[in-house]
């Protein structure tokens, strides 16, 4: 069977991620994280950058944030596989530094905005600062998490990222609220 444009396009982008030299993170990385999941999938999942083991398994939200996300999931007929998940960056930031701004413009213009429009998600979550910024242009997580957010054409959430709470204890009650409320928005999303 003949692909569909959206499968075509999203393998295209993965295919150009992964030898992407365009900004200066190319450099320290072992492979570019181009992002999971079904094409068909009707939420996605946007964290900031791959971390350690992301960066050597090319793939996202794996260890500990990938068994939070499969806990968090559990009871709503829904695992990882149904969400297409994926990063502001896609290449790992030395030490784990927050990206820079030429960074994230580089990447978000070429990649993320280009995967966003061929999947056309209903519901989209943000996980940490520099998502939420970039996409929605919100100054901080907290102005902006808790409730849903309308913004062309498709609903948003904004969250703590699950891996603040091994560094922030103080945040982890926020992150299992975040993840509730996702819990609830898909849940309408998949009717
Ligand atoms: S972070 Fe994005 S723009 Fe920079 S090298 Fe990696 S894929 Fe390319």
């Amino acid at each position: 069977m003949a692909k569909s444009k959206k499968a075509q396009g999203l393998e295209e982008l993965a295919a150009q991620i992964r030898v992407c030299t365009r900004c200066p993170l190319h450099e320290s990385r072992t492979l570019a994280v181009p992002g999971d999941g079904k094409f068909s999938a009707k939420v996605m999942i946007i964290g900031e950058a791959p971390g350690k083991e992301e960066d050597e398994s090319g793939h996202p939200f794996v260890g500990s944030a990938g068994r939070f996300l499969n806990h968090v999931l559990e009871g709503t007929g829904l695992d990882r596989n149904d969400f297409f998940i994926t990063n502001t960056v896609k290449c790992r930031p030395p030490k784990n530094r927050t990206p820079k701004k030429l960074e994230v413009d580089t990447c978000t213009s070429n990649y993320l905005f280009e995967q966003i429009a061929l999947l056309n998600p209903k519901l989209i979550m943000l996980l940490g600062t520099v998502a939420a910024k970039k996409v929605l242009g919100v100054k901080s997580i907290n102005e902006a998490r808790g409730r849903v957010i309308l913004h062309e054409g498709r609903k948003y959430l904004v969250g703590y990222h699950p891996a603040v709470r091994f560094y922030r204890e103080d945040l982890g009650e926020k992150v299992k609220e975040d993840f509730a409320l996702l819990k609830r928005e898909v849940k309408k999303v998949k009717r």
